[in-house]
């Protein structure tokens, strides 16, 4: 049987490779050896999936995907790869929910590894004075949300969609609105185990294996595969006052937003969004929200003009809804908003959290979610904000957008600062998300090469005009574009590197090292 069996594997591997027409190295009756040592969880056929991700714009074909059942079955693969060493090609990428931009969870002709698979540990919750719940690293933030609130708790940062799994996000930071008090999400992490690029499984926090714990942590999965985290939670709300109100001014938007992160007692979430030349926005609104003054809301006309709506939150349980209004109140008479454009809604916490994936929801309907998205992330810095504001909203994006544009500000001081994740070096920045999708066959402003031009525009001029700006959730084509991201941090990164995964055979998509042959 076992003869017969390896026959089949051998078989099907060099047929893959034929079909796909790679290189034949020793390739096939390596992964048929692995398949026989126990590696039965790899898969080498209809793969497809694994060479697309949310961006639709790279798709890059593996040879294999592990569909790891233990952490074992990570750190044997990991490890029979670098036992190979440099005669073999082949690298490692982790596969979380695909949702990266740019082809960072592929791996041309390597082993994706998909983990959603790895259902171990099970999820479990440590309650008292600092409660955590420790789970596989393959696991949907949504999923976790679930299961906390059965328990009465919650993670205390996310971000504004929560179909990702907890390793994709710990690989980049995880920011959302929270991220003003608690930092994004690799701030409330207090332990991880990670299967490093020789395939050693280590346990790492802020006491143990201190160098790998902040390394991954931002770490764009370069260092190891993160296989189980220890999740900070907090005792859950059960409701949400959301709120928005509109700016003309972007001066006085960002005054207000400041002055709100500034603040022990604000809110519990702060983003904000720009809207370039939107009609019919409130209406729009009004299936969510109720306007304070309906009235002179109907009168308000946002076409043709650049608006900045503050959305805020408000955490409550049904007991204390009063007092939480007279407190919004309060935060609310400090701001100076236009006042007829006050919308409020309320809303269960879940909903709320899910609120992006909603939206997925009605976009699938449309066939509107499989569509590329050419998103760009900046972090810019505080000092470069208006600046930047006036010549992007009013210049480059002044006809249209093809997408949300989040703008919100967020404390550094709220942030771990030995992780991986570089972020301008000033106590405030802001972080802006171009959330364009594009029409697949436009060759109009909607089409992806005029989405890509704007982006380029945009990068070009925060290079030749700003001082400190950093991509989030980047991509680059060189290692020297790698190197100025990271500035004078590209030296720990890359003795990181060489420290944990020698032979560079983590994360090939995010194109930062080769490996070495
Ligand atoms: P993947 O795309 O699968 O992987 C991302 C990277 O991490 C890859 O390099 C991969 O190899 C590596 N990786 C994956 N799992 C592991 C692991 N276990 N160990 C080590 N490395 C691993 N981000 C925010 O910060 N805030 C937001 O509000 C936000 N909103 C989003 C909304 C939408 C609709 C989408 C599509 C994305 C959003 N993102 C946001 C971006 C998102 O956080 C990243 O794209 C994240 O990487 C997605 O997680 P994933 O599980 O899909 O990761």
């Amino acid at each position: 049987f076992s003869m017969f069996l390896r026959f089949l594997m051998v078989f099907l591997v060099s047929f893959t490779i034929r079909r796909k027409n790679l290189p034949i190295p020793t390739l096939h009756s390596s992964f048929a050896d692995m398949a026989l040592k126990g590696h039965s969880h790899l898969t080498f056929e209809k793969n497809e999936h694994a060479a697309k991700d949310f961006g639709n714009i790279h798709h890059f074909m593996p040879s294999a995907v592990l569909h790891p059942k233990s952490v074992s079955d990570i750190s044997s693969t990991i490890k029979y790869i670098f036992e190979m060493g440099t005669t073999s090609e082949l690298t490692v990428a982790a596969r979380g929910s695909g949702h990266s931009l740019a082809g960072q969870a592929q791996a041309y002709r390597g082993v994706v590894i998909n983990m959603k698979s790895l259902r171990e540990p099970e999820m479990s919750f440590h309650t008292g004075e600092l409660p955590y719940v420790d789970v596989s690293a393959g696991e949907l933030w949504i999923n976790i949300l679930h299961e906390s609130l059965k328990r009465g708790l919650a993670p205390k940062s996310w971000t504004d969609y929560l179909h990702l799994t907890v390793g994709g996000t710990l690989s980049n930071a995880g920011i959302s609105g929270q991220a003003f008090r608690h930092g994004p999400q690799i701030n409330n992490v207090y332990e991880l185990q990670v299967v490093t690029g020789k395939g050693d499984v280590l346990t790492c926090s802020e006491e143990q294996n201190t160098d790998l714990f902040y390394g991954v942590l931002g770490g764009l999965g370069q260092f190891g595969i993160i296989t189980r985290a220890r999740i900070a939670l907090e005792t859950a709300p059960k409701m949400v006052k959301w709120i928005r109100v509109l700016y003309s001014d972007f001066s006085i938007f960002s005054k207000d937003q400041e002055h709100l992160i500034s603040s022990d007692t604000s809110f519990d979430y702060i983003e904000g969004f720009a809207i370039i030349n939107r009609t019919g926005l409130l209406n729009k609104w009004r299936s969510s929200f109720n306007a304070k003054d309906p009235l002179q809301a109907s009168q308000f006309n946002s076409e043709g003009r650049i608006l900045y709506c503050l959305e805020v939150a408000k955490y409550f349980n049904p007991g204390n809804s009063d007092l939480v209004d007279q407190n919004i109140d309060t935060l609310l008479s400090e701001l100076n908003y236009i006042k007829c454009t006050l919308f409020l809604s309320e809303v269960s916490y879940v909903d709320f959290l899910e609120r992006v994936h909603l939206s997925e929801i009605k976009l699938r309907e449309k066939g509107l979610w499989e569509v590329p998205h050419p998103w760009l992330n900046l972090l810019i810095p505080r000092s470069g904000i208006h600046e930047f504001a006036q010549e992007v909203f009013g210049n480059i994006l002044a006809d249209t957008s093809n997408g949300p544009v989040l703008i919100y500000p967020v404390n550094k001081s709220s942030w771990r600062n030995r992780t991986s994740m570089v972020t301008p070096d000033e106590d405030i920045f802001y972080l802006v998300a171009f959330l364009s999708s594009a029409i697949p066959s436009s060759k109009g402003k909607d089409g992806l090469e005029h989405i890509l031009m704007r982006n380029e525009k945009i990068l070009r001029f925060c290079e030749r005009s700003l001082v400190g700006v950093k991509q989030y959730l980047a991509h680059y084509g060189t290692q020297e574009e790698w190197k100025a991201h990271f500035g004078t941090h590209w030296e720990v990164f890359s003795q990181r590197k060489s420290t944990y995964d020698p032979l560079s055979i983590l994360a090939p998509g995010q194109n930062i090292f080769r490996k070495a042959t």
